[in-house]
Parts: C-alpha cells; sequence; structure tokens
C-alpha cells in the first residue's frame, strides 16, 4: 500500500472514529439532560396528581352528607379511607364526628376552607378543607389527609441506575455509530478505489458501478460515471483527431519528398517540362498541406472557442448580400434571394467562412463546375433564421449524410482531389453551434443538395 493511500485510509478512519466520537458524547449528555428534566418534573407531577386527587376525593365525599329527619347522615358511598387518602367529617366547632386520624397525624391546624397546606416535621402532609352546608348545625367540614408524595428514594434510585447503565449506553453509542459510519463510508471507499484503479491504470474505460439510488454516494458515483464517460470521449476524440490529421498529412509530404529526392538524384537529365511539372506537383501538395493545416488551425481554435470576435446582432439578409457581392462579385451563377429585418447574433468573418465553404461546395461538387448554379436565401423560418445555399450538383447519398459533417470526411476524392480537405463541414457546423444554431442538409444524388443554417432569431 502506497504512503497516500496508507494516508487517506487513515483520514477516512479518523472521520469515522470522529463521527463516533461525537455520537458517544451526544448520547451521554442527552442521557444526562435526560435525568435532570426527570428529577425536576417527577416533584411537580406527583405533587400535582396528589392534590388533584385529594380535591376529588373530598368533592364526592360531600356529595354523601345530607340530613335525613332533622339528623346528619353519611352516605353509604362516603369512602373514609380512599388509596392514601384519609377523610375525616368535624362539626362546626371542629370536633371529630367521624372519621379516623391517620397514625402518625399530630397537627392541629384550624380549618381553612378550600386551601391545601403542607403540614408535618418528618413526614409530610397534604391537608385539604371543605365546609359542606347543611341544616344540621348549618353545616360540616371535611378534612382531607394524604401523606405528602417523598421522592428523595425513587430519585436516588434513578440517579444510581442511570450512572450504572450509562457507562454501557456510551459503549453501545460508540460501537453502532463507528458501525454505521463503516457501513455508510463503505461506498466511499468503493468511490475512492475505482478513482484509484483509473488513475493508476490510465484507463478512462473503467467505471464506479454503484446501483443507482436517491442517496448522495450513488449520486456522486454516477455523477463520476458520467464524467469518467465525456473524459473517455473526449480522449478518444483527441487521439482520433491527432492520428487522421498524421495521416492526412502524410501522403502530400511523402509526395513532396518522393519528387525531391527524384529531382536529387535525376534532375540533371531531365527536361524543363518534366522539371515544371514535378515544381507544380511539390507546389500543389504544399498547398493542400498548407490548407489542411490551416483547417486544423480554425477546427482546434472553433473548440477553444477562441476562433472569431464577439458575436452581435447582424442583419443576415444584407449581411449576406454583402459577402456573396465582395467575394463572387463575377460569379453569373450565383443568385442570391434575401428577405429583410431577418436579425440574428452572429460573427461577420465567422459567417464570411461559412458561406464561402457551403458555396464553394455547391461548385467544387456541380457537374461541371463551370455551369454550376447556386442559389443563397435567406429567410424568416418560424422563429428562426434561414440561410440555405442550395446547388444542382451530384449530390449526396442518403447514408453519408450524417457523416460529412464529420472531420477528414471525403465521398467524392477524385473530384475534389488536392482540393479537399474534408474539414469544410465540420467548420460550417462549429461555426453554426457557436452562433446557437444548427445545420440541416437536404440531398438528392443526380439532383443536387440544399444546407440549411438555423439560427435563433433576435
Ligand atoms: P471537402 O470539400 O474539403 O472535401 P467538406 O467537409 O467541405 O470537405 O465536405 C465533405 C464531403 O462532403 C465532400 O468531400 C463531398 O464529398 C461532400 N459534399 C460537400 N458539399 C457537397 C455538395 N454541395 N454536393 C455534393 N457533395 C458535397
Amino acid at each position: 500500500m502506497r504512503k497516500e493511500e496508507k494516508r487517506a485510509r487513515r483520514n477516512a478512519n479518523a472521520v469515522k472514529r470522529r463521527i463516533a466520537l461525537w455520537l458517544t458524547l451526544l448520547t451521554v449528555l442527552l442521557t444526562i439532560l435526560l435525568l435532570v428534566y426527570l428529577l425536576v418534573i417527577s416533584d411537580a407531577v406527583a405533587n400535582k396528581t396528589a392534590r388533584s386527587e385529594l380535591i376529588r376525593v373530598l368533592r364526592e365525599n360531600a356529595a354523601h352528607v345530607v340530613m335525613r329527619d332533622g339528623r346528619l347522615q353519611v352516605g353509604g358511598d362516603f369512602r373514609y379511607s380512599y388509596g392514601s387518602i384519609t377523610a375525616l367529617i368535624y362539626s362546626r366547632g371542629e370536633a371529630l364526628l367521624a372519621g379516623q386520624i391517620p397514625v402518625g397525624y399530630g397537627a392541629t391546624l384550624p380549618f381553612e376552607n378550600g386551601v391545601i397546606r403542607t403540614v408535618g416535621e418528618e413526614t409530610k402532609y397534604l391537608v385539604l378543607d371543605l365546609w359542606v352546608p347543611s341544616d344540621w348545625e348549618n353545616g360540616v367540614w371535611l378534612r382531607g389527609i394524604t401523606v405528602a408524595p417523598d421522592l428523595v428514594a425513587v430519585k436516588s434510585n434513578m440517579v444510581f441506575w442511570t450512572m450504572l447503565t450509562l457507562p454501557l449506553f456510551a459503549i453501545l453509542a460508540a460501537y453502532g455509530a463507528y458501525w454505521i459510519s463503516c457501513r455508510a463510508f463503505r461506498p466511499l471507499s468503493r468511490i475512492h478505489d475505482a478513482a484509484e484503479a483509473i488513475n493508476e491504470a490510465r484507463d478512462l474505460k473503467g467505471r464506479i458501478g454503484l446501483p443507482a439510488g436517491e442517496d448522495e454516494f450513488s449520486r456522486l458515483a454516477a455523477t463520476f460515471d458520467g464524467m469518467f464517460e465525456r473524459l473517455e470521449r473526449s480522449f478518444e476524440a483527441e487521439k482520433r483527431f491527432a492520428s487522421d490529421a498524421a495521416h492526412e498529412l502524410r501522403t502530400p509530404v511523402a509526395v513532396i519528398k518522393g519528387a525531391c529526392e527524384y529531382a536529387a538524384r535525376y534532375g540533371e537529365g531531365e527536361t524543363p517540362d518534366e522539371r515544371r511539372e514535378t515544381m507544380e506537383m511539390i507546389h500543389r501538395q504544399a498547398n493542400r498541406m498548407a490548407r489542411l493545416t490551416e483547417g486544423l488551425l480554425h477546427m482546434t481554435r472553433m473548440e477553444q472557442g477562441s476562433e472569431g470576435g464577439e458575436l452581435c446582432r447582424l442583419d443576415l439578409g444584407a449581411e449576406v448580400s454583402a459577402i456573396c457581392a465582395e467575394t463572387y462579385a463575377r460569379d453569373t451563377h450565383l443568385s442570391v434571394r434575401t428577405e429583410g429585418d431577418v436579425f440574428v447574433c452572429a460573427d461577420r468573418d465567422l459567417l464570411t467562412r461559412l458561406l464561402c465553404n457551403l458555396i464553394g461546395n455547391a461548385i467544387k461538387y456541380s457537374d461541371p463546375p463551370e455551369h454550376a448554379a447556386v442559389t443563397v436565401t435567406v429567410e424568416r423560418g418560424e422563429g428562426e433564421a434561414l440561410l440555405a445555399v442550395s446547388d444542382s450538383g451530384i449530390g449526396i447519398p442518403p447514408e453519408a449524410h450524417e457523416r460529412i459533417w464529420q472531420r477528414f470526411t471525403r465521398l467524392d476524392t477524385a473530384r475534389a482531389d488536392g482540393e479537399s480537405t474534408g474539414l469544410g463541414l465540420a467548420i460550417v457546423r462549429g461555426i453554426a453551434e457557436r452562433f446557437g444554431g444548427y445545420m440541416t442538409l437536404e440531398s438528392e444524388v443526380g439532383v443536387g443538395s440544399t444546407f440549411t443554417l438555423h439560427l435563433p432569431l433576435l
């Protein structure tokens, strides 16, 4: 295992340990907080319960104290004792009429209607008096006595057990958190391992391949896989481009080299006509190389976005008319029809190159080129501007409609020999995309072709 790898694994473990530590601390803190809360509220809850019980029992008992035949009668449902509550009946003069004072209760307390009081030294009692009016001596006192809840023992028990089980909780929390984070981090390790393998093997074909899901790791892995996919494609395209370019340049270089070697060896005996022919051949091949390198340069700049200036608002009809008039002034076979007020976002130089490439092809691939009839039209389509270049040339077979946009594609090598680089339409498509538009082609073999640039209207 390499040094960085070890460090990465150590760091990942450090994160897991940190998560475990945090969760443990949180568990301990929460348990302590819960304990404190319970200790605080338990008194209040127990007191409240005892008081409401006392009130309820005494009120119910009051309903069973009645006058019958001029005498005070206590109904059978009167509860002298209920749980820890003891009920007593006193006369107006505070003499005990019925009930038994609980053992241990020694307090002498004057009667006070409807107020709960706490009395007693060691054992605390809650005492509630109720005045029950009646015809007998105007009424009687009901007294309820109950032992005030004492939670000291319960509380110390609670603290004891909590303190005893807390370390166990902490260990469980630490172990659980560590286990969960190990499981949660497993996909991340997989992502790391896959990325590492791709990096080491320098093979962009590898993928992380986590099963699709909605969680963060699945999405991260999918993003990485998408990135590897795009990288692989652009890497392949670069490789293809370099090998295509080398292949294209090899032929003219070989021809020039051969001609030079021949001239060096047999030049002495050559007639002036033969020498001129050799020189013309070298010149043609040099021109071809120049066109190729120029085309490649345009393409590279286009891909980098550095070709042409800032895009600006152009009147497409006016621009196309001007470019055609300037470039093809003496060409009688070119007819231009433009609609006014078709505004687009474009660059004049790039538009000129696009148009020249299309018109050049239309002439080159007409039969014969001298009789080419080319029409350039600018019109407003449905929400878009259309610039079409039509010819009545040799046409393009349907199976090649997609292929001709790829660089170095040449269908009719015999016809375009020397002139042709196979880069023209790739550059045209690049320019169309740069303008935010796209190209379409309609063509029939032997009838002609129409290349159309579609641009968003301004
Ligand atoms: P080049 O013209 O340098 O070969 P292009 O990229 O401009 O490269 O064109 C690619 C190929 O598409 C040409 O070789 C030719 O076979 C075909 N092509 C382009 N324009 C036309 C056209 N107007 N009519 C017929 N074929 C065409």
